[in-house]
């Protein structure tokens, strides 16, 4: 089942999600909200989405990042970003722990805050530890765009937006001449479109 997003101002988005019970994450109440996560990321779409988005204050994500999403990506520019593909996945539960703090910046956007992307500055690389689907305790070390979903999902399980993090100064619409315009920029185009935008608007 496709459930509806809940948008910025929702307060359920500002809450901190509570741990879902160890025995209860084969129940068919959780099965069932993983599966229509599952439908809802993927009708949006979307390469993450996280249960406080569907309205349900439990800290579970599902992320996915198809092949075809970066089909026509240049390869260089797939590598600087360091965007491989992603299978699906549940994520429950998880501990972030930051393995490299320096940080790359990137266009950032969310299914919550419908219509804008800024420029987000997140870490390189992170471990998550979590549990599965059935329970089991899992292990990522991820990197590059993979450690940017990461960081996106896990922040809406504590109640926090990437809105929170990234400078209002470099807010752009999502429409068809910014995605065009962004798709394949590299990190010194995008660092040229902050100081731009840092230079010509005073207030942060
Ligand atoms: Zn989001």
């Amino acid at each position: 089942m496709i459930l509806e997003i809940v948008q910025l101002g929702d307060p359920v988005l500002r809450q901190v999600a509570q741990e879902v019970n160890r025995d209860e994450i084969t129940s068919s109440k959780i099965k069932n909200l993983i599966e229509s996560m599952k439908e809802t990321m993927r009708a949006a779409p979307g390469v993450g989405l996280a249960a406080p988005q569907v309205g349900v204050p439990l800290q579970i994500a599902v992320i996915e990042d198809p092949e075809e999403f970066t089909a026509d990506m240049l390869p260089n520019i797939r590598r600087e970003r360091g965007r491989n593909p992603v299978a699906f996945h549940v994520v429950i539960n998880p501990k972030l722990t930051v393995i490299n703090k320096e940080k790359a910046s990137f266009f950032e956007g969310c299914l919550s805050v419908h219509g804008y992307s800024r420029v987000t500055p997140r870490v390189k690389s992170v471990k998550v530890e979590f549990l599965d689907e059935n329970g089991n305790e899992k292990v990522i070390e991820a990197s590059g765009w993979y450690a940017r979903i990461l960081q996106h999902e896990i922040d809406h399980l504590c109640g926090k937006l990437y809105i929170d993090i990234a400078d209002k100064r470099t807010e752009i619409a999502n429409d068809d001449t910014n995605r065009q315009k962004w798709f394949n920029a590299s990190s010194a185009e995008i660092e040229k479109f902050v100081e731009e935008r840092v230079a010509t608007k005073s207030e942060k």
